[in-house]
C-alpha cells in the first residue's frame, strides 16, 4: 500500500472547504498533499502553499500551469489525483482538463454549472478511464450508509414518503454586500449557477434522499424565493417531490432560517417502518417499526456492523466517541483512494471501495437544480425531470 499524492485547486487563504479536504484526506495516512494552485490570485496561492510547507516548485500560479508541470514530472512523483475545491463555475473546466491530462479527480458539488456540462463530464470520465469522485460528504456518514442498507434489505417495506430539509440562517442579511467571501460568489449567478440555496444545499438533500431510498425523483413542484432584496438567486426553497415508485416527498432548504446552522435532516417512511437521521447528531439513527418502540441505532456497535459492512468500514472510533463532518469527508477519500489503488493493481474495486459519490450523482444533482428552477418559473403544478 503506497500513499497517494494529492494536488489541490482552490482552498486558498480564508477559504472554507479546501482546508476541510486537506484535513480529512490525511486522516487515515493514505494520502499526502504535494502540490496545488490554491487561489485565483497567484500570490495567495504561493502564500498558502508556503503555509502548508510544500516544495515551492509544486506551488502553481494556476491550474493550467499545474497540469503542464505535473505532467512533466516522472510518474512516481506527479500527483495521483487533484481535489477541486473552487466555486462552482470552475468545477467543470478544471475537472475536464485534469481528466483529459490523465489525472484522477475529486470534485466539490454541485458538479457543474449545467446538466449539459454534467453529461459531457460523464463522457470525459469514461474516455479517460480515471476515477472521479464527487464530494457529497453527507453520504459518507456511517449511519447514512446504515439507513441505505436497511432500506435495501427491506426493513422499511415499500417506501411511501420522504421528508428532507436543510435549513441554514447565515444569509439572512445581505452579507455579500460587505464582501463576505463565501456569500459573495454563492449569490452571483456567474459563479454559483442557476440556483442559490437550492443548488448549494438543496442538492445535498436531494442526494441524501436518493442515496438512502435508492429511488429516483421524477417530478418536482418547486417554490423558490430570494427574500433579500436585490439578491439574484434563491435563498429559500420549498419543493414537493414524486419518486419513481410512486412515493411522495417534501424537500426544503433555506439560508435565511435564522439560527438554524446545518440542520440537514431526513425522515423516510415505508409500509413497515420509518427512519430518521440528523446531520447535527450523526452518530444515531432512529428506526421506527410499526407497533413497536422506536429504536436508537448507535454508531460503532457490532449490531451496526452486522447490518451494514459499509457503515462498519467507515467507523474509526468505538461507540460513544463522536465522529462527524471531517470523518464523513475522510470516508469518501478512503473509498476513492482504495478504488484508485485497486485499479492501479489491475483489480476491480469491490463494492465497499466503490461506495462513494461519482459522476452519476453529479448528473442527478444538476437535473435536480435545473428542474427545480424550471418548476419555480412555471405555472404548471408538476415539472418532470429530464431523462438522465
Ligand atoms: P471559498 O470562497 O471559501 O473558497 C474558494 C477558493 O477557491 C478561494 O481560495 C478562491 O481563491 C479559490 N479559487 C477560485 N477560483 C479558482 C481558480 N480558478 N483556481 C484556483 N483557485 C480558485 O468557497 P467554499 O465555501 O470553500 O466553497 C468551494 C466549493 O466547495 C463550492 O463549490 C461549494 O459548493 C463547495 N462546498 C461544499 C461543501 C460540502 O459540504 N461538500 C461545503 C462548503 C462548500
Amino acid at each position: 500500500m503506497r500513499k497517494l499524492r494529492m494536488g489541490m485547486v482552490g482552498g486558498g487563504p480564508g477559504a472554507f472547504i479546501g482546508e476541510v479536504h486537506r484535513k480529512a484526506s490525511r486522516l487515515d495516512g493514505r494520502i499526502e498533499l504535494v502540490a496545488g494552485a490554491f487561489d485565483i490570485d497567484p500570490e495567495k496561492s504561493r502564500q498558502m502553499g508556503k503555509e502548508l510547507g510544500l516544495n515551492p516548485s509544486r506551488i502553481y500560479n494556476d491550474f493550467k500551469e499545474m497540469i503542464a508541470k505535473e505532467s512533466a514530472l516522472p510518474a512516481d512523483q506527479r500527483v495521483d489525483f487533484v481535489s477541486v475545491t473552487t466555486p462552482n463555475n470552475w468545477h467543470f473546466p478544471i475537472s475536464k482538463a485534469f481528466l483529459e491530462a490523465g489525472f484522477n479527480v475529486m470534485c466539490e458539488k454541485p458538479m457543474t454549472m449545467s446538466l449539459a456540462e454534467a453529461l459531457e463530464l460523464k463522457a470525459i470520465v469514461k474516455k479517460s478511464g480515471k476515477t472521479f469522485g464527487l464530494m457529497h460528504n453527507y453520504t459518507g456518514y456511517p449511519l447514512v450508509k446504515l439507513a441505505r442498507d436497511m432500506v435495501k434489505q427491506g426493513d422499511l417495506g415499500e417506501i411511501r414518503k420522504v421528508v428532507v430539509c436543510y435549513p441554514q440562517g447565515w444569509l439572512a442579511r445581505p452579507i455579500e454586500k460587505q464582501g463576505q467571501k463565501q456569500a459573495s460568489w454563492r449569490t452571483d449567478p456567474k459563479q454559483s449557477g442557476a440556483a442559490g440555496a437550492i443548488g448549494d444545499i438543496g442538492t445535498h438533500s436531494e442526494n441524501l434522499a436518493e442515496f438512502i431510498t435508492g429511488l429516483k425523483i421524477t417530478e418536482i413542484c418547486a417554490d423558490l424565493t430570494a427574500f433579500i432584496e436585490g439578491r439574484p438567486l434563491d435563498d429559500d426553497g420549498n419543493c414537493l417531490l414524486k419518486f419513481n415508485n410512486g412515493a411522495k416527498g417534501v424537500l426544503h432548504c433555506s439560508q435565511i432560517s435564522i439560527n438554524e446552522e446545518n440542520g440537514l435532516s431526513i425522515w423516510v417512511y415505508g409500509s413497515e417502518a420509518g427512519l430518521e437521521w440528523h446531520q447535527e447528531h450523526p452518530n444515531q439513527l432512529l428506526f421506527k417499526p410499526l407497533d413497536a418502540p422506536v429504536q436508537i441505532w448507535s454508531r460503532g456497535n457490532g449490531y451496526v456492523a452486522q447490518k451494514s459492512p459499509a457503515a462498519a468500514r467507515c467507523s474509526r472510533l468505538p461507540s460513544g466517541h463522536p465522529e462527524a463532518f471531517l470523518e464523513a469527508f475522510a470516508n469518501n477519500y478512503v473509498n476513492f483512494a482504495d478504488t484508485i489503488l485497486a485499479k492501479e493493481q489491475g483489480v476491480t474495486p469491490n463494492e465497499l471501495f466503490n461506495d462513494f459519490p461519482q459522476v452519476e450523482e453529479g448528473i442527478r444533482g444538476m437535473a435536480f437544480i435545473e428542474t427545480a428552477v424550471k418548476s419555480a418559473k412555471s405555472t404548471e403544478k408538476w415539472t418532470a425531470y429530464p431523462e438522465v
